[in-house]
């Protein structure tokens, strides 16, 4: 029996998985974000590239920005690690150790850390997009993150994406609003008025 049921599961709060919880969040989903500290952008001492920050802001900075711009929305935040995945019926059932948590609609922003991918029996291939040939992606999967799996999404470099911040956050935020118009039955758009 699952400890709590949201409607989403985001397991990594990068920039990919942190954009998708904006829209979830914004559309007024419960959403849930687990996540290690550890991504990648935290690593840049400045990022020059982010769009609307011509001074350049400091990975950390970025990452903390996002993390406060969800958590205005409702969404919850844990620093806990995801260690395995299970598809039960309509839900999915996600473990910490001995907690479980389930939802609705499951988000993988892992980045790097494949191992929840390889438990799920996705075939992994090297990103060629990516220059270093170190980078792997899930096979088949296309930008929009849609699997064989209903309700199973891939974000970020799970994708075959160029590693850079503002595109894993644009295809973050665009798993963010499909899943917000399924969830909603109408197309998801935030706009002010
Ligand atoms: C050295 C370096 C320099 C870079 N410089 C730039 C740059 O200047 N400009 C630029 O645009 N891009 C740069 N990038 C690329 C940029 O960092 C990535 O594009 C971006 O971080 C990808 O975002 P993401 O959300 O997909 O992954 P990440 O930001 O890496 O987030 C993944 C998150 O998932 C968490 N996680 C992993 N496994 C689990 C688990 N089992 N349970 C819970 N949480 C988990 C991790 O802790 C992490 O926080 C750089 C990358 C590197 C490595």
């Amino acid at each position: 029996m699952a400890n709590t049921t949201y409607d989403v599961i985001i397991v990594g709060g990068g920039v990919a998985g942190l954009s998708a919880a904006i829209y979830t969040g914004g559309a007024k989903l419960s959403t849930m974000v687990f996540d290690t500290g550890k991504s990648q952008v935290t690593q840049v001492s400045k990022v020059m590239n982010y769009p609307g920050f011509a001074e350049g802001i400091s990975g950390t900075d970025l990452i903390e920005q996002c993390r406060r711009q969800v958590s205005g929305l409702g969404v919850e935040l844990i620093n806990r690690e995801i260690t395995g995945v299970e598809r039960k019926q309509d839900a999915f059932i996600v473990s910490a150790e001995s907690e479980q948590f389930e939802s609705r609609y499951l988000v993988l922003a892992t980045n790097v850390n494949w191992k929840i991918l390889e438990s799920l029996g996705f075939e992994l291939e090297v990103n060629p997009l990516v220059p270093s040939g170190k980078i792997r992606f899930a096979k088949g999967i296309g930008y929009n993150g849609e699997t064989h799996i209903p309700n199973l999404y891939l974000a970020g470099l799970h994708t075959p994406i160029q590693s850079q911040a503002v595109i894993a956050a644009g295809q973050g935020a665009n798993i963010g609003i499909t899943i917000a118009s399924r969830a909603l039955e109408n197309t998801y758009m935030w706009h002010d008025k």
